[in-house]
């Protein structure tokens, strides 16, 4: 072995994500876009960088991702830019700065891809994660609340990950939240002094914030808080009333969080999260909720919205937990299905020839290029491929070919054209 020159490993919370687990992700999304497509939402592919700015104003500053954990940095030309930390800010500025609001409503996009938060890494919390995400621009009715959350359970359920449930809620409009923010203050003030240095931060930027802390005193004090559900106004009251009941309707188990707050400063109205009982502290793998007021921020004509995004790390580890996985890893764990050994140059073109013809018909075929004989054989056993097929100088005189079932140790010879048929016997 020589000396290495360099060695590098991925940055921290930056992780790689290798086969076998990728077949998972493949199936994820594949199950996302069948049931999304059916729906009626088409995929968006926005930067992964934008200006900071467009965070700023959208998520919140008082928010624990602006205020703390965005990769933000000043390009050469002197610009604010952010890595995305989540997914809605870039396709609501694409839908305004493409014109999308002429198009008929409503407008539905999914998109899926790495988004970058600096936060401590641990079980279930990476630096880059990766979200699988849908929004809905022009639809009020509280019917498409429904619609978007039965979407989203139809997605999990596609994708075989079971053990999840729904919690909903409701943060009404900016005008039940004023009332609601005064009396978290009136709540709150007194107890100033216990709560953690962001809480007494958020206390003055936004106190709805201190509902969402994760350290245990401010969660123990938040507990007796007041309930947003009493200060929401008729409208938001009868919004969420009838999101409730389409889903009671439609037979979509659930629970009210009336506690649920969300870590976003644009949500309107309805809020949920998907939660699993089986990831630990990190037990939320989908969120979302409306979104009314942040098209006509970002000077786009009045457009009611909402949308969700799941993390696909976790919905990952949850597949495969499911037994479901380990047949589909058995089945497409990366083993060929048909194990070529070549002999000499000649039988290498022999070998494409015939490789060819099997993979456009869908099998997985590797050839055993390096090595000897024999060594090609050990290769071919340690994959786990079923079938090994020999061409020499003598196979390909007589087109005839030598193969092996290395499962059941049955052997013979076969004309290249009727391998296939081997795999189905
Ligand atoms: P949490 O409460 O776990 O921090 P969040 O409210 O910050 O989640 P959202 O911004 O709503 O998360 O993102 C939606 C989903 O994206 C989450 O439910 C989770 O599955 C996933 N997610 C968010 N942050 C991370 C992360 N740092 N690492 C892995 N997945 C993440
Ligand atoms: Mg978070």
């Amino acid at each position: 072995m020589t000396k290495p020159r360099f060695t590098f490993s991925s940055l921290k919370g930056i992780p790689d994500v290798l086969p076998p687990e990728t077949i998972l992700w493949n199936k994820i999304e594949s199950a996302a876009c069948e049931v999304f497509g059916s729906c009626g939402y088409d995929e968006i592919r926005t930067p992964v960088m934008e200006p900071s700015e467009l965070f700023l104003r959208s998520i919140g500053e008082s928010s624990d991702i602006v205020a703390k954990e965005m990769y933000s940095f000043t390009d050469k030309g002197g610009r604010g830019i952010s890595l995305r930390p989540e997914g809605t800010a870039g396709v609501v500025r694409a839908y305004v700065e493409h014109n999308l609001p002429v198009r008929p409503a409503p407008q539905k996009f999914f998109y899926r891809g790495p988004m970058f938060r600096y936060e401590r890494p641990q079980k279930g919390r990476q630096r880059q994660f990766h979200q699988i995400g849908a929004e809905c621009f022009g639809a009020s009715h509280p019917g498409m609340d429904a619609e978007l959350v039965m979407m989203l359970m139809a997605f999990l359920e596609k994708a075989g990950i079971s053990g999840l449930s729904l919690e909903m809620n409701s943060i009404g409009c900016p005008e039940c939240r004023a009332a609601f923010k005064e009396r978290l203050r009136a709540y709150f003030g007194p107890h100033l002094p216990e709560l953690c240095p962001d809480c007494n931060r958020r206390f003055e930027q936004n106190p709805l914030r201190i509902l969402d802390c994760k350290v245990e005193r401010c969660i123990e004090i938040g507990a007796d808080a007041p309930l947003i559900s009493e200060s929401l106004c008729p409208e938001c009251r009868r919004h969420f009333d009838s999101v409730l009941a389409l889903l009671t309707a439609m037979k979509t188990p659930y629970a009210v969080n009336p506690r649920m707050v969300r870590g976003l400063d644009y949500y309107t109205r309805t809020v949920f999260e998907v939660k699993s009982g089986r990831l630990g502290a990190q037990n939320a793998v989908a969120a979302g909720g409306r979104y009314d007021l942040l098209v006509s921020e970002f000077g786009g004509p009045e457009t009611p919205a909402l949308g969700f995004a799941a993390g696909m790390e976790r919905l990952a580890k949850l597949l495969a937990e499911e037994t479901l996985f380990k047949d589909l890893m058995e089945k497409t764990g990366g083993q060929p299905e048909v194990f070529i050994a070549p002999l000499g140059d000649a039988a290498g073109a022999a070998a494409l020839v015939s490789a060819g013809l099997m993979r456009s018909r869908g099998i997985r075929v590797e050839i055993g290029w390096d090595g000897s004989l024999k060594s090609k054989l050990r290769r071919a056993d340690k994959m786990g491929a079923k079938l090994v097929v020999i061409i020499g100088e003598d196979e390909l005189k007589s087109g005839m070919y030598k193969w092996k079932d290395l499962k059941s140790g049955e052997s013979g010879e076969i004309g290249a054209a009727e391998i296939p048929g081997l795999l189905s016997r």
